[in-house]
């Protein structure tokens, strides 16, 4: 299992209140989410930090799979056809008439106005 440098960073971010009684822990994070901010690689070092205490490798991995999912549910969105043709009815801004498409995903023609512009409805 991978993680984005994002993933990591936001999940690491989330834990660090938690470290507010290991001070030691709590230093060496804040340490890695700058150097990860101005663009070092030190996600691995920032995930066996994490790591390193049982309560928060628990929490890290609980925080990684809910981001991971969120992740690929957004990611998958803009451009998506289906989730912009998720509706059967539109309506033709020349006439206002209103047209039912055949099946999802194919946007129905005005019969007297080919050209015209269709809305979903
Ligand atoms: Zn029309």
């Amino acid at each position: 299992m991978t993680y984005t440098r994002e993933q990591i960073l936001h999940t690491a971010k989330l834990l660090q209140p938690q470290l507010a009684k290991l001070p030691d822990l709590n230093l060496e994070l804040q340490t890695l989410i700058s150097q990860a901010e101005k663009g070092q690689p030190v996600e691995d070092d920032i995930l066996s930090l994490l790591a390193s205490n049982d309560r928060l490798r628990e929490e890290a991995l609980k925080l990684l799979s809910t981001d991971e999912k969120n992740g690929t549910k957004s990611a998958s969105l803009p451009g998506n056809p289906t989730a912009i043709a998720s509706t059967l009815r539109y309506e033709c801004l020349e006439c206002s008439k209103s047209l039912k498409s055949p099946q999802l995903g194919i946007i129905p023609k005005c019969p007297d106005h080919p050209n015209a512009n269709i809305k979903a409805i």
